[in-house]
Protein backbone atom coordinates (compact mmCIF):
# COMPACT_ATOMS: atom_id res chain seq x y z
CA UNK A 1 0.00 0.00 0.00
CA UNK A 2 1.13 3.47 -0.61
CA UNK A 3 -1.20 5.91 1.16
CA UNK A 4 -0.24 9.41 1.40
CA UNK A 5 -1.00 12.00 3.52
CA UNK A 6 -3.64 14.41 1.70
CA UNK A 7 -2.78 17.93 2.25
CA UNK A 8 -5.24 20.41 3.65
CA UNK A 9 -6.38 23.75 2.97
CA UNK A 10 -3.71 26.63 3.93
CA UNK A 11 -0.96 23.88 2.27
CA UNK A 12 0.46 26.30 -0.47
CA UNK A 13 0.50 23.14 -2.78
CA UNK A 14 -3.45 23.49 -3.20
CA UNK A 15 -2.89 26.88 -4.63
CA UNK A 16 -0.13 25.72 -6.90
CA UNK A 17 -0.97 25.10 -10.97
CA UNK A 18 0.33 21.64 -11.52
CA UNK A 19 2.68 21.07 -14.46
CA UNK A 20 2.05 18.75 -17.44
CA UNK A 21 3.28 15.29 -17.56
CA UNK A 22 5.53 14.63 -20.33
CA UNK A 23 7.04 11.19 -19.11
CA UNK A 24 4.49 8.45 -19.38
CA UNK A 25 6.97 6.18 -17.33
CA UNK A 26 7.12 3.81 -13.73
CA UNK A 27 7.08 7.45 -11.86
CA UNK A 28 4.08 8.16 -13.27
CA UNK A 29 2.10 4.51 -12.85
CA UNK A 30 3.24 4.51 -9.49
CA UNK A 31 2.08 8.02 -8.90
CA UNK A 32 -1.44 6.93 -10.87
CA UNK A 33 -1.25 4.11 -7.91
CA UNK A 34 -0.62 6.10 -4.85
CA UNK A 35 -3.72 8.53 -5.90
CA UNK A 36 -5.99 5.83 -6.41
CA UNK A 37 -5.03 4.11 -2.56
CA UNK A 38 -5.04 7.26 -0.89
CA UNK A 39 -8.33 8.32 -2.27
CA UNK A 40 -9.86 4.91 -1.72
CA UNK A 41 -8.18 4.94 1.71
CA UNK A 42 -9.94 8.29 2.64
CA UNK A 43 -12.37 7.20 1.05
CA UNK A 44 -13.44 9.86 -1.48
CA UNK A 45 -14.69 9.94 -4.90
CA UNK A 46 -11.93 11.75 -6.31
CA UNK A 47 -8.06 12.68 -5.58
CA UNK A 48 -5.69 14.83 -7.57
CA UNK A 49 -2.15 15.02 -7.11
CA UNK A 50 -1.81 18.34 -5.57
CA UNK A 51 -3.65 17.08 -3.11
CA UNK A 52 -0.86 14.33 -2.18
CA UNK A 53 1.74 16.91 -3.00
CA UNK A 54 2.73 16.36 -6.22
CA UNK A 55 2.23 19.07 -8.68
CA UNK A 56 1.36 17.35 -11.69
CA UNK A 57 -1.88 17.18 -13.87
CA UNK A 58 -3.45 13.83 -12.36
CA UNK A 59 -6.12 12.90 -11.13
CA UNK A 60 -8.41 9.92 -9.87
CA UNK A 61 -11.49 8.98 -9.65
CA UNK A 62 -14.15 6.61 -8.23
CA UNK A 63 -17.76 7.44 -8.81
CA UNK A 64 -20.58 5.18 -7.97
CA UNK A 65 -18.96 1.85 -9.54
CA UNK A 66 -16.93 4.18 -11.74
CA UNK A 67 -13.22 4.01 -11.11
CA UNK A 68 -10.38 5.48 -13.17
CA UNK A 69 -7.94 8.37 -13.61
CA UNK A 70 -6.96 10.95 -16.12
CA UNK A 71 -3.36 12.67 -17.12
CA UNK A 72 -3.64 15.96 -18.28
CA UNK A 73 -6.71 16.39 -18.18
CA UNK A 74 -8.40 19.08 -20.77
CA UNK A 75 -12.74 19.95 -19.96
CA UNK A 76 -15.42 20.45 -22.36
CA UNK A 77 -19.29 20.91 -22.21
CA UNK A 78 -21.59 19.48 -24.64
CA UNK A 79 -24.22 22.15 -23.20
CA UNK A 80 -25.37 24.89 -20.68
CA UNK A 81 -27.16 22.49 -18.20
CA UNK A 82 -26.34 22.97 -14.43
CA UNK A 83 -26.15 21.43 -11.40
CA UNK A 84 -26.94 22.25 -8.00
CA UNK A 85 -25.54 20.23 -5.26
CA UNK A 86 -23.50 19.42 -2.12
CA UNK A 87 -20.17 19.18 -2.48
CA UNK A 88 -16.64 18.35 -0.08
CA UNK A 89 -13.01 18.19 -0.30
CA UNK A 90 -10.87 15.70 1.01
CA UNK A 91 -8.68 18.93 1.79
CA UNK A 92 -11.51 20.66 3.65
CA UNK A 93 -12.39 17.51 6.35
CA UNK A 94 -16.40 17.52 7.00
CA UNK A 95 -16.85 20.67 5.03
CA UNK A 96 -19.85 20.01 2.71
CA UNK A 97 -21.66 23.03 0.80
CA UNK A 98 -23.64 23.76 -2.05
CA UNK A 99 -21.66 24.56 -5.67
CA UNK A 100 -22.88 25.04 -8.84
CA UNK A 101 -21.36 22.69 -11.75
CA UNK A 102 -22.07 22.44 -15.08
CA UNK A 103 -24.27 19.26 -15.12
CA UNK A 104 -22.76 17.42 -18.23
CA UNK A 105 -19.03 17.47 -18.65
CA UNK A 106 -16.36 15.31 -20.93
CA UNK A 107 -13.03 15.29 -20.33
CA UNK A 108 -10.27 14.34 -22.33
CA UNK A 109 -6.84 13.45 -21.58
CA UNK A 110 -4.52 10.39 -21.54
CA UNK A 111 -3.54 7.07 -20.14
CA UNK A 112 -0.11 6.44 -18.03
CA UNK A 113 1.04 4.59 -21.27
CA UNK A 114 0.56 7.85 -22.89
CA UNK A 115 -2.78 6.75 -24.86
CA UNK A 116 -5.62 9.19 -25.49
CA UNK A 117 -8.62 8.68 -23.92
CA UNK A 118 -12.05 10.31 -22.93
CA UNK A 119 -14.29 10.25 -19.96
CA UNK A 120 -17.87 11.32 -20.25
CA UNK A 121 -19.68 12.49 -16.98
CA UNK A 122 -23.11 13.20 -16.18
CA UNK A 123 -24.11 14.61 -12.22
CA UNK A 124 -21.77 13.31 -10.04
CA UNK A 125 -19.11 12.21 -12.00
CA UNK A 126 -19.33 15.52 -14.19
CA UNK A 127 -19.14 17.49 -10.84
CA UNK A 128 -15.74 15.15 -10.05
CA UNK A 129 -14.24 15.89 -13.29
CA UNK A 130 -14.65 19.08 -12.71
CA UNK A 131 -13.23 19.54 -9.09
CA UNK A 132 -10.73 17.26 -10.16
CA UNK A 133 -9.41 19.85 -12.85
CA UNK A 134 -9.94 22.73 -10.74
CA UNK A 135 -7.25 21.31 -8.35
CA UNK A 136 -5.08 20.86 -11.08
CA UNK A 137 -5.34 25.00 -11.64
CA UNK A 138 -5.09 25.87 -8.06
CA UNK A 139 -8.50 26.28 -7.94
CA UNK A 140 -10.21 25.06 -5.08
CA UNK A 141 -14.19 24.40 -4.26
CA UNK A 142 -14.81 27.68 -2.00
CA UNK A 143 -13.91 29.45 -5.48
CA UNK A 144 -16.67 27.97 -6.96
CA UNK A 145 -19.21 29.04 -4.28
CA UNK A 146 -21.76 31.82 -4.52
CA UNK A 147 -20.49 34.69 -1.97
CA UNK A 148 -22.78 34.06 0.63
CA UNK A 149 -22.04 30.23 0.81
CA UNK A 150 -18.43 30.85 0.96
CA UNK A 151 -18.35 33.58 3.78
CA UNK A 152 -20.58 30.83 5.49
CA UNK A 153 -17.82 27.94 4.25
CA UNK A 154 -14.82 30.24 5.08
CA UNK A 155 -16.16 30.90 8.91
CA UNK A 156 -16.76 26.95 9.41
CA UNK A 157 -13.32 26.46 7.94
CA UNK A 158 -11.55 28.72 10.44
CA UNK A 159 -13.16 27.32 13.07
CA UNK A 160 -11.84 23.58 12.12
CA UNK A 161 -9.19 22.25 13.86
CA UNK A 162 -7.09 20.39 11.26
CA UNK A 163 -3.85 20.46 13.08
CA UNK A 164 -2.34 17.12 13.39
CA UNK A 165 -3.69 14.07 11.95
CA UNK A 166 -7.43 14.73 10.64
CA UNK A 167 -9.69 11.95 10.14
CA UNK A 168 -13.67 12.92 10.01
CA UNK A 169 -15.84 9.66 10.44
CA UNK A 170 -18.40 8.92 9.46
CA UNK A 171 -18.42 10.79 6.42
CA UNK A 172 -22.09 11.37 5.39
CA UNK A 173 -21.53 11.84 1.61
CA UNK A 174 -18.98 9.47 0.44
CA UNK A 175 -19.60 9.74 -3.12
CA UNK A 176 -19.29 13.71 -3.48
CA UNK A 177 -16.16 13.89 -1.51
CA UNK A 178 -13.37 14.96 -3.91
ZN1 LIG B 1 -10.96 18.49 -3.57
Amino acid sequence: MSVKPIRLFGDPVLRTPAEPVRDFDAELRRLVKDLTETMLDAPGAGLAAPQIGVGLRVFAYAVRGERGYLVNPVLDFPDEEDQEGEEGCLSFPGIYYDVKRRLNTVARGFTDRGDPVQIVGTEVLARCLQHETDHLDGVLFIDRMDQATRKQAMKEIREANWTGAVKVTPHRMTDRIF
